[in-house]
């Protein structure tokens, strides 16, 4: 690689570590607040931009750090308006983000980890295997692609084109914590991306005590990927569930919940498969598990990838589905599918992974599949 590499990449850095960063050189802690706002705000690709700060410190820190952002690949538009990008993060790897435009909303759905360790039965992602981590500066620099794909930005710009962001993408966020906390507090950092709270959604598969800790670090609201009512379906669906059961998830939900202090929900997420969670039972077990959680349900009809094995609930199943909920109480919305057209839908996303497990050869991938039915 070329000599930058061994450069400081300043892009994943919250202010609390920019100003440690800026410290540490014998400069004054401001300069954090002045680079953070050229970086994010004012989409700064060199030093040289930066024309409030003087040129000694601009030649000074050309020389130390640099601001990296991962290499896109591809990128496409969906029919229904989703956009899809490829970002290379080295080697033969890549992970796949999504923008889904709704009206005003648009939102960005960003990978954690290139590929993903758990292995849930119905995701293409986990069929993939696993390499590596990203780090906050692939992660933040995600929002930044997106943001920049609509033209230059401008300094003090109060335009948004991106308003909420989904850690939904390739990954388990709260496996790859550090990174992934560093990069939601620049999304809701007043001298980044100034979103609020309520706009930056972690979406986990229940890792309890990860759970927990993410609320000593901060309140951004929680998804849960339930897919199950009862632990002996939810073992076969989420592995994870295995170490961490239903109510062990559920009860870190409420303490997560509970110390946002300000009547937050968790999501709910329940992957609709047809005949294996989709039944009316399971809708009426549902709704007694999720009794005393503060939550809202969101429906997401089964993505289909090759050899997947399963397929998407029939479209009566997934309105008795939502009627029995409804009724029991839970607020439920059925996720529509969105870019679909262009493999971008939930559990669709899946880059290139250099697998360091050996699962995926156990798993067809997905062009053979194609070209050999
Ligand atoms: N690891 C995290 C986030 C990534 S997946 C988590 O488990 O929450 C984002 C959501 O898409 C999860 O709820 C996941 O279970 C769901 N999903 C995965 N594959 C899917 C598929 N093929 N069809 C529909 N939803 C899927």
């Amino acid at each position: 690689m070329s000599s930058s590499s061994e450069k400081i990449n300043l892009l994943g850095m919250p202010l609390s570590k920019l100003e440690a960063f800026f410290e540490s050189i014998g400069e004054k802690k401001f300069r954090a607040v002045q680079v953070l706002k050229w970086i994010h705000q004012g989409g700064a690709e060199s030093f040289d931009e930066m024309t409030n700060i003087s040129k000694a410190l601009r030649v000074k820190l050309d020389e130390i750090a640099e601001i990296r952002t991962p290499e896109v690949v591809f990128q496409s538009e969906s029919s229904d308006g989703t956009r899809k990008w490829v970002i290379r993060v080295g080697g033969n790897n890549s992970v796949e983000m999504v923008l889904i435009p709704e009206g005003e909303r648009k939102t960005l759905c960003v990978s954690s980890q290139v590929g993903c360790s758990l292995n849930c039965s119905f995701c293409s992602t986990g069929k993939q295997g696993f390499n590596r981590n990203l780090t906050a500066a692939e992660i933040i620099g995600q929002v930044r692609i997106a943001i920049k794909s609509y033209g230059p930005i401008e300094l003090n710009s109060k335009q948004r084109r991106v308003t909420n962001v989904v850690l939904m993408g390739m990954g388990e966020p709260l496996m790859n914590f550090e990174p992934v906390v560093d990069a939601m507090t620049l999304m809701m950092e007043d001298n980044a991306y100034g979103l609020s709270k309520r706009r930056v959604t972690l979406s986990t598969a229940g890792l309890v005590p990860a759970i927990d800790e993410l609320g000593e670090r901060t309140d951004v609201s929680l998804a849960l990927s339930l897919h199950a009512p009862n632990d002996s379906l939810r073992d076969e669906l989420v592995p994870l569930n295995k170490r961490y059961p239903i109510q062990e998830v559920i009860g870190a939900a409420k303490r997560y919940l509970a110390r946002c202090n300000d009547k937050r929900v968790a999501t709910i997420e329940y992957t609709l498969i047809d005949g294996v969670n989709d039944q009316p039972e399971h809708a009426r077990e549902l709704v007694r598990v999720l009794r005393d959680l503060p939550c809202k349900l969101n429906l997401i009809p089964f993505n289909p990838f090759p050899n997947s094995g399963y397929r998407r609930s029939k479209r009566a199943a997934i309105d008795r589905f939502k009627e029995i909920t409804t009724h029991g109480g839970l607020i439920t919305t059925v996720r529509s599918t969105r870019g679909d057209d262009i493999d971008a839908a939930c559990g669709q996303l899946v880059g290139q992974v250099d697998d360091r497990t050996r699962r995926s050869q156990k798993y067809i991938p997905v062009n053979q599949g194609a070209s050999s039915s």
